[in-house]
Formats: structure tokens, C-alpha cells, sequence
């Protein structure tokens, strides 16, 4: 069985881990502002802010945005539902615009469309899906022209680039995710990036119960605080993350090389950008054979998504989520993500290849 994810952990994560332990520093620690610092600095970012997930990362930004009840945010329908659950839990409500057939991301036109809908949407959050970053200039065109707050979800796209520049940089605030089966882990954490100091300082605050001062709380907070001991998994993770991304592209453009079958249509990648193949999902017309005939033959696999987020029974009431969005929707009934990650051998992506090319 090729397992379509596996986490890679070494010896040095090993070490950090039990010398946190022993330092008995488990929770606010000195790793935790080595991780930041070194992740802010690989983005050439001017904040960097852990936090216990991507989802609490996303939520404080949105929060600390000024976003709230009764104001509108924009999103794409087409993602992990932590990106239109931030929205909600900052007490505002989504908005979705279809997405784009060849990327599979935030459709700029459809954006468009979606602001001239809700004139009074105060933001927008893009999501890097699969690993690779959206129209951002088109997007960016236009969050500018209408005053939208850009947000952007990198949870899938650690050290994607866009026009030369690393995702997480583009917009006023970025969130990432070190959940086990993201481009690199922590075990759970998340990362902020931004280049505003006030966007920084009240993230700082909210991640931290509202308090600055030890028992003096000025906002009503959360704790979103990432511990010292998933700090220093993800510091040795980090300094992995090139030569993994590396891997997964490598594993990506065998199977762009290899895989054959009229029935089966790749990923596609503009030459402006760098993926990281977070997933590298395939469109079927039959899933359901697919699946089963890779069930049967020993290949893991995993359906993102198979629920468009308006479509998710948990969204039944919310007003904005009746309507359609023909091209995510279809996305959703055809998708299947095989295995890309770093661990694979070649063995396993040639086996891969033959299986899919045979599938008929
Ligand atoms: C995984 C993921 C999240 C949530 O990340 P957590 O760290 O698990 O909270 C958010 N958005 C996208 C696109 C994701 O893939």
C-alpha cells in the first residue's frame, strides 16, 4: 500500500523534543519566538505570530482586521472549510466566488462579480489550493480598486511563489498551517505573517487571552498560543522544508512527464508560479471507479474537497451560501489527490504511473 500521506520526522526533532521536556518550559518558551523569527525571516516578513492552528491564526487575523457581525467577507467555495469557518467565527459572514477551471483557485472574474453583489464586503481571503498561489495580481487589482482587505491562506503553500515573491507576503496578513499532512509539521500550529504593526500587536494580544499585562486583559481573547515543544518540531522542520518541496516537485513533474489517460486530466501549473504540490489532484469523470480500482491496487488517495463549503450542512441556514458555483461543483465530484509526498520513492511514483496509465 503507497500511502497518499506520511510524515517525515528525523533524529532532530527527536532531540529538540525531549530537550524541551527536560527544560520543563513547555508551553511559552524560547523556541516559540525562534520559530517565529525564523519563519518571518525566510518570508522577508516584517511579523511573524505562532498560534495553536491555522484555523485560530485565520480567525484572529479576520478579528484583528475590524472584521465582525454584520460585515461581509469573500472567499472561494472551493477550500479546506477552516477558510470560510474563520469568517464565522469572527462573527462576519462568507461570501463565495466561483473559482477558476485551470488553477482551481479564487476566479478574479468571478471576485468581480461577487463585489459588485456586495459592495459593502470589507475583505477578501485567498487560499493557495494545493500548493499553488492564485491570480494574485488580478486579485490584489481589484481588492485595491474596492477597498478589500486581502487575507491570504497559505495552510497548503509553504515557500510558494508568485511572480517572485514567496506566498504570505501579497496581501495585509497570511496564515499557515503545521498540521501532520501540510508541507511541514509541528503536530498542530500555525503562523502569521504581516507587515503591519497594528494588524501585529492586536494578534499578539488576542492570541494571549487579551492580555499584554499579566491578568490585565483589554480585549476579550482567546489562548491560540503555539507550546515550545511544537516550536521546536517545527524549527527542525523548517530548515526541511526546501529539500521537501523539492521532492514533491520532482514526484509532480514525473507525473506530468508520465501519466497518459485520456480519462484522467493533470494539474496545471503557469509558468509565473512556484507549486509546492501540497496535493496533486487529478480530475476524473468517474471517481467511484477510480477509487476503487486504486483501492484495489494499493494506492492511497484522498478526495479534496468532495463538498463545495456553501454546500456543508453545518452553512444549511446561512443566506449567502444558496447559489451556485458550477465550476467547484464539478471540481468536487471529480477530484482525486494522489500521493506526492516527499517520502515517496521512485519505485512508488513509477508504480503510480503504470497503474494510472492502465486504468480505463
Ligand atoms: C489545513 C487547512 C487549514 C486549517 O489548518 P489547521 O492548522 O488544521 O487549523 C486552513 N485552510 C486550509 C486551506 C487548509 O488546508
Amino acid at each position: 500500500m503507497i500511502p497518499h500521506v506520511k510524515v517525515q520526522l528525523g533524529k532532530e526533532e527527536e532531540d529538540r523534543v525531549i530537550e524541551v521536556l527536560r527544560s520543563g518550559m513547555l508551553a511559552a518558551g524560547s523556541y516559540v519566538q525562534e520559530f517565529e523569527d525564523e519563519f518571518k525571516r525566510c518570508h522577508d516578513s516584517q511579523y511573524g505570530i505562532a498560534t495553536s492552528s491555522a484555523t485560530t491564526a485565520l480567525h484572529v487575523i479576520v478579528e484583528a482586521m475590524g472584521i465582525g457581525a454584520g460585515d461581509k467577507v469573500i472567499t472561494t467555495p472551493y477550500s479546506f472549510i477552516a477558510t470560510s469557518n474563520a469568517i464565522l467565527h469572527a462573527g462576519a459572514t462568507p461570501v463565495f466566488a466561483d473559482i477558476d477551471p485551470v488553477t482551481y483557485n479564487l476566479s478574479p472574474t468571478a471576485l468581480e462579480r461577487a463585489v459588485k453583489d456586495h459592495p459593502e464586503a470589507k475583505a477578501v481571503i485567498v487560499v493557495h489550493l494545493f500548493g499553488l498561489p492564485a491570480d494574485m495580481d488580478e486579485i490584489l487589482e481589484i481588492a485595491n480598486k474596492n477597498n478589500l482587505l486581502v487575507l491570504e491562506d497559505c495552510a497548503q503553500a509553504h515557500g510558494a511563489m508568485y511572480r517572485g515573491k514567496k506566498v504570505g507576503t501579497l496581501g495585509r496578513a497570511s496564515a499557515f498551517s503545521f498540521y501532520p499532512s501540510k508541507n511541514i509539521t509541528c503536530g498542530e500550529g500555525g503562523m502569521v505573517l504581516t507587515d503591519d504593526p497594528v494588524i501585529e500587536e492586536k494578534i499578539r494580544i488576542l492570541v494571549n487571552q487579551g492580555q499584554r499585562r499579566r491578568y490585565y486583559h483589554e480585549m476579550v481573547g482567546y489562548n491560540y498560543r503555539m507550546t515550545n515543544i511544537h516550536a521546536a518540531i517545527g524549527l527542525e522542520q523548517l530548515k526541511k522544508l526546501d529539500l521537501y518541496n523539492q521532492k514533491r516537485i520532482e514526484n509532480a513533474k514525473f507525473y506530468d512527464d508520465h501519466i497518459v489517460n485520456p480519462c484522467i486530466q493533470k494539474p496545471v501549473s503557469p509558468s509565473d508560479r512556484k507549486h509546492v504540490y501540497h496535493q496533486y489532484t487529478l480530475k476524473v469523470t468517474n471517481r467511484d471507479a477510480l477509487t476503487a480500482y486504486l483501492d484495489a491496487n494499493g494506492i492511497g488517495y484522498g478526495i479534496h474537497y468532495p463538498l463545495i463549503m456553501p454546500a456543508q450542512p453545518a452553512y444549511k441556514d446561512i443566506a449567502t451560501c444558496s447559489g451556485t458555483w458550477p465550476v467547484a461543483e464539478d471540481l468536487a465530484n471529480c477530484c482525486v489527490s494522489i500521493p506526492v509526498h516527499p517520502a515517496l520513492s521512485q519505485s512508488d511514483v513509477t508504480t503510480i504511473v503504470e497503474v494510472l496509465n492502465h486504468y480505463r
